[in-house]
């Protein structure tokens, strides 16, 4: 099972930071192989997935979205129910877990959206770490909930004014930090992104998301469903739900990346469709950058899909043709946004609601029987704002 020794998804992954780093990612890498190998640390990973964050989280089927739309069967894993609202607590568990293992006091995490950032200072505030979250000073504007969510929890928030003052940023700012305290400090990264081991680490944490809806999805229809779709950032809640069906080789998987004002416009973040192979934040994947080899400005309607680079894992699954890759612009992602809300009374995300526009179009054109399980990555209440804008609402 990938990645190899070196940490490489066939040509993409491997470890490319100052020497300073090296020596703390292997001593991540043995910690995290002796905790896998340890029965009492995933005895409590697991009762904390249970009692903390709520799981196993349903799988729900969505039937009157299905019926309006007449095709396949669309089953909704319900990622919006896990405690703060989205996926990315399972990974901010598993990670201070391992943290508090190896004996470091000190957490720090970057965040965009500001979900990773919650989720992060959540896992801290309950295992009594420090927390500090960088990010973006124009992040920290479009998601000033989240920013006092973050305080609330009692970790700091150091606004990033470098670069585009997002995400990206944020990232260099918490390696920077790293550099200098790796002592006593755990970079707490929140995607399968970043260098070797930490995109197999965070699949791993993620892959519970699949093997709970591999066990629903057979205990519920006795087989195994036709597709699989998640919308695609980093990559971690895609990976997470289709890691456990790899080897599955009839589950088709379809990654959907944010197309922002569409993608002949330069204003998106669909680095698999549109990128070309390069290195950013110590992994090698495809990447959106000009051609003087400087990151574009990325763009998308929905904070967490805004992110000019994509997990090694990924890129290695689009070479291979292990997932398909499509991309849905912002007015669309609005629409699937609002076909959710009208048809079965959840609010998603705008990051699942980009997935949940695709699997609208792919079930329109398949039979009752085909099941498909879309990640409904996360909850929408973070997103209120921008999408009573988008559409004209008063609130
Ligand atoms: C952060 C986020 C994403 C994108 O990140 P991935 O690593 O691609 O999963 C998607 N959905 C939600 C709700 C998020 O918060």
């Amino acid at each position: 099972m990938l990645p190899d020794k070196r940490g490489y998804f066939g040509e993409y992954g491997g470890k490319f930071v100052p020497e300073t780093l090296m020596s703390a990612l292997s001593e991540l890498e043995t910690a995290y192989a002796e905790a896998m190998a340890d029965d009492d640390f995933q005895k409590e990973f697991n009762h904390l997935c249970r009692d903390y964050i709520g799981r196993p989280t349903p799988l729900y089927c969505a039937q009157q979205l299905s019926d309006k739309i007449g095709g396949a069967t669309i089953l909704l894993k319900r990622e919006d129910l896990a405690h703060t609202g989205a996926h990315k607590i399972n990974n901010a568990l598993g990670q201070g877990l391992l943290a508090k293992r190896m004996g470091k006091t000190r957490i720090i995490a970057e965040t965009g959206a500001g979900q990773h950032g919650v989720a992060a200072a959540t896992i801290c505030a309950m295992l009594g770490l420090e927390c500090i979250v960088y990010m973006g000073s124009e992040d920290m504007r479009r998601q000033s909930p989240n920013v006092n969510r973050i305080k609330l929890t009692g970790a700091e928030v150091r606004p990033v004014t470098s670069g585009s003052c997002t995400l990206k940023d944020a990232i260099n700012e918490a390696i920077r930090d790293w550099v200098s305290n790796v002592q006593n400090t755990h970079y707490l990264l929140g995607s399968v992104v970043g260098p070797h081991p930490y995109p197999m680490i965070v699949r791993n944490f993620q892959a519970i998301i699949g093997q709970e809806a591999r066990e629903q999805v057979l205990a519920d229809y006795g087989r195994l469903p036709d597709y699989l779709v998640a919308c695609v950032g980093g990559g971690s809640n895609s990976i997470g739900l289709f890691h456990p069906f790899y080897n599955d080789k009839n589950v088709k998987f379809i990654g959907v990346e944010a197309g922002g004002l569409g993608l002949e416009t330069n204003k998106h973040s669909a680095a698999l469709l549109t990128g070309k192979t390069g290195v950013l934040h110590g992994t090698k994947s495809y990447l959106m950058e000009n051609e003087h080899g400087q990151i574009r400005e990325t763009h998308s309607i929905a904070p967490g899909l805004d992110y000019p680079g994509v997990g090694p894992e990924h890129s290695y699954y689009k070479d291979s043709g292990r997932a398909t890759y499509i991309a849905v612009t912002d007015v669309q992602a609005l629409e699937g946004f609002k076909l959710l809300c009208d048809t079965e009374g959840i609010i998603p995300a705008l990051e699942p609601a980009h997935a949940i526009y695709h699997v609208a179009k792919l079930a329109a054109g398949l039979p009752q029987e085909q099941l498909i399980i879309v990640n409904l990555s996360g909850r929408g209440d973070k997103d209120l704002e921008i999408v009573t804008r988008a559409l004209g609402m008063e609130l």
